[in-house]
């Protein structure tokens, strides 16, 4: 089965007139996952990446698995006020209002290459402030992974306009 036959697609979740792509049925698929886990690290194996940064809460899940691949370790980019020691923030703007994403201030040494990895883009406004946090916390983002882009939210554009080149699996539109 395909990569994209296997997430769900979940209407009007979280709220009305949103198709939320769900990738937990990809997961709990034994091939799905392994087809996941094999491309990402395939994908990044000659690129020399130091650290995984994964974005909460999905990045979570693939992220670790992808470092082990690699080889490297993996640090969590999380909401605000869940790391319990010193971190670095960036705010980000959201629909209605804004964010803030932390990252320890000790998890990246200074110059290590950065895998910034989540599950979708759409605007690209997470993976943008993770940029942000990675470029604060030292490091240099390398690239930024994901399973599924919405290129009609013009995320990926947003990240390439920033410099920082985009990889991912399937498309929605
Ligand atoms: P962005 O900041 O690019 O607008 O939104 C991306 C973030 O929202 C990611 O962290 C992603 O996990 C989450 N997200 C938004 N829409 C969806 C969706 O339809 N499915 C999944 N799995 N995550 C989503």
């Amino acid at each position: 089965m395909s990569i994209k036959s296997l997430i769900r697609n979940i209407p009007d979740y979280p709220k009305k007139g949103i198709m939320f792509r769900d990738i937990t049925t990809l997961f709990g698929d034994a091939e799905g996952l392994r087809e996941v886990i094999d491309t990402l690290a395939g994908e990044f194996q000659d690129q020399k990446i130091d650290v995984i940064a994964g974005i909460e809460a999905r990045g979570f899940i693939i992220g670790p698995a992808v470092a082990l691949a690699l080889g490297v370790g993996f640090v969590p980019v999380r909401k605000k006020g869940k790391l319990p020691a010193e971190t670095v923030s960036v705010e980000y703007d959201l629909e209605y209002g804004s964010d803030i994403i932390e990252m320890h201030v000790d998890a990246i040494k200074p110059g290590q290459r950065v895998l910034i990895l989540d599950d979708l883009i759409a605007t690209g406004g997470t993976a943008l402030a993770a940029i942000e946090l990675v470029k604060k916390a030292g490091g240099v983002p390398v690239s930024c992974a994901f399973i599924i882009d919405l290129p009609d939210l013009g995320g990926a554009d947003r990240i390439r306009n920033a410099g920082v080149p985009v990889f991912n699996m399937v498309e929605f539109e």
